[in-house]
């Protein structure tokens, strides 16, 4: 066992909740959960793990895969789709709001919307479901890749 500076602070929900789903709420994996709130880029695993790696030398691309979809099915993070790169990107941001893919430069930014809010809201209501997540991603080409575009 390796120590490390970063404490593990047991009493964080997200540690309760990985501990319900079966992981052990490690260091490794409560980075993956705090860089995914943090961040507004929508990563893919492979940036996540590229983003914390230096900082958890023990750190696997598997162990990223393996709690970013125990995070997706715990409802505490979303799943949305490619982005014109065939790999998953993921939001930490779980409140009703749409994202947008460019499929030239596979960024994924946020726009809020409050039709989205309030078709959630409809979606609950009529459906009965316990919502987790939701994927609301609409894709194109960025302005400044249509300015490339054009050049
Ligand atoms: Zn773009």
């Amino acid at each position: 066992m390796t120590t490390h500076p970063i404490p593990i602070d047991s009493q964080e929900p997200v540690a309760q909740s990985l501990r319900q789903a079966g992981l052990r709420p490690t260091p490794q994996r409560l980075s993956v959960y705090r860089y995914l709130k943090a961040t507004a880029s929508h990563p893919t695993a492979q940036q996540v793990y590229e983003a914390l790696a230096p900082e958890h030398p023990a750190l696997s691309l598997a162990t990223v895969y393996n709690t970013l979809e125990t995070l997706v099915g715990l409802g505490l993070i979303n799943a949305l789709g490619a982005a014109g790169d065939d790999a998953v990107h993921y939001d930490g941001d779980t409140r009703p709001h749409i994202n947008l893919a460019c499929m030239q430069c596979h960024r994924v930014i946020d726009l809020q919307s409050e039709s989205v809010s309030a078709l959630q809201a409809e979606v609950s209501a009529h459906s009965g479901y316990l919502l987790l997540g939701a994927r609301v991603l609409y894709y194109g080409v960025c302005p400044a890749c249509q300015v490339i575009r054009d050049e």
